[in-house]
């Protein structure tokens, strides 16, 4: 068992231990040592990085027979070594896990509901609530306790004590194990148990600011971040907000109401862009049948056309108005996207499923459809003619 010096002091940054065993693993060694300030990942708090000695040690895990294990680039001797807790991440941690028990706190306060999982992530942390439903009103509630209380600035302090000593303390959760149990307390706030790093003083946590919620199956999942991310999410808020701002040509307040003007603006003018190629799409489909007929009087009518700049949604205008004439069969493509179509008339023999299926392997491309229109693509757009030409071959 080693002896977890985080446990009676979040504070500590370095120390000095003596290496008990090294063992290679992979690229990586193994490193036990009597006592360490290198928290493993557990609890919902993600591991210590830092140094011992020379070695740089990339994460740490807690073994089932209570041992810390150090996972380090090099191998260590036996005999002292002095370690370096990467401070910067472990201070980030220490802020988010005091953060989630003052919030987790003010949602028990506020509403009654319990947390049932707690993870901490790179880049946001996530509590799941044991509701039925939560609003953003009670959301926003609880952030607002919870701030009230970091603005407090209360001690955060560790206690140890049996489950009888802490259930009469008012610990906020049951637990179930024996013997001497670790408990942390925000004085007047919360006691709960939990074997995390912790800030010393609520006003260390600097700020929480809730980011998202949402509906698990059982749960409600709550995203938020303390201190430095919160700081880093607010400024990243405002210089996206103005950047919105800036494209739109207005103020940072009117980028909602702008950005729904824009967006109906854009949906009108799809619409009557959808108007404009339909008719294009007539008009062409008129000059294609004739240079056709004028070209080869046979029947059916064949219609072999590869454009430029098409986009799909006119080439489908396209194939649908030849093919609502009589005895036509239209095999077009655009290099704009690779795509293609093979359509004809209702009546005729052919299967222009298949013969695109056909044409389309044999090149690599896919797509699929009925027997009197199909679609599909190429990667290739430079393949296009050679598809359509092996598809007229079939026929
Ligand atoms: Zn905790």
């Amino acid at each position: 068992m080693t002896d977890r010096l985080y446990y009676h002091d979040s504070l500590l940054r370095e120390f000095d231990a003596r290496v008990m065993a090294c063992e290679a693993s992979g690229e990586r060694f193994h490193v036990l040592l009597d006592r360490t300030a290198f928290y493993p990942t557990s609890g919902g708090q993600p591991n210590d990085t830092g140094r011992l000695g020379e070695a740089a040690v990339v994460d740490v895990a807690e073994q089932a027979d209570g041992a810390i294990v150090h996972m380090t680039d090099r191998a260590l001797e036996p005999g002292a070594a002095h370690g370096v807790i990467d401070w910067e991440r472990r201070f980030d941690h220490m802020q988010q896990h005091t953060g989630q028990h003052l919030l987790s706190a003010a949602f028990i306060d506020l509403f009654k509901m319990q947390t049932v999982s707690f993870h901490l992530g790179g880049e946001s942390s996530t509590i799941d609530l044991a509701a039925a439903a939560l609003s953003a009103k009670q959301a926003e509630a609880a952030e607002r306790l919870t701030n009230q209380v970091i603005f407090e600035d209360r001690p955060v302090e560790v206690r140890f004590g049996t489950r009888e000593e802490l259930a009469a303390s008012g610990v906020r959760k049951e637990v179930e194990r024996e013997g001497v149990l670790r408990a942390v307390s925000v004085e007047g706030f919360d006691l709960q148990p939990c074997g995390g790093t912790h800030v010393a003083r609520t006003g260390e946590v600097g700020l929480v600011l809730l980011r998202k919620i949402e509906k698990q199956k059982q749960n409600w999942r709550v995203e938020f971040v303390c201190g430095g991310r919160a700081l880093r999410a607010a400024r990243e808020d405002y210089a996206t907000l103005g950047e919105a701002a800036k494209l739109l040509s207005c103020g940072q307040p009117e980028v909602p109401a702008m950005l729904g003007k824009t967006i109906e603006e854009r949906k009108q003018m799809h619409r009557s862009r959808q108007i404009v190629l339909e008719q294009l799409a007539a008009y062409e489909a008129g000059e294609l049948l004739r240079d056709a007929t004028r070209a080869a009087p046979v029947s059916p009518i064949r219609i072999t056309r590869v454009f430029t700049e098409a986009d799909a949604g006119y080439l489908r205008f396209l194939a649908t108005r030849l093919a609502a004439e009589r005895n036509v069969q239209a095999f077009l493509a655009t290099r704009a996207g690779g795509y293609i179509i093979f359509a004809q008339s209702p009546g005729l023999p052919a299967d222009m499923n298949a013969l695109l299926r056909e044409a389309l392997s044999a090149a690599g491309g896919k797509g699929g459809g009925t027997r009197d229109f199909a679609q599909g693509s190429l990667p290739d757009a430079a393949r296009l003619e050679e598809v359509l030409a092996t598809a007229a071959a079939r026929l």
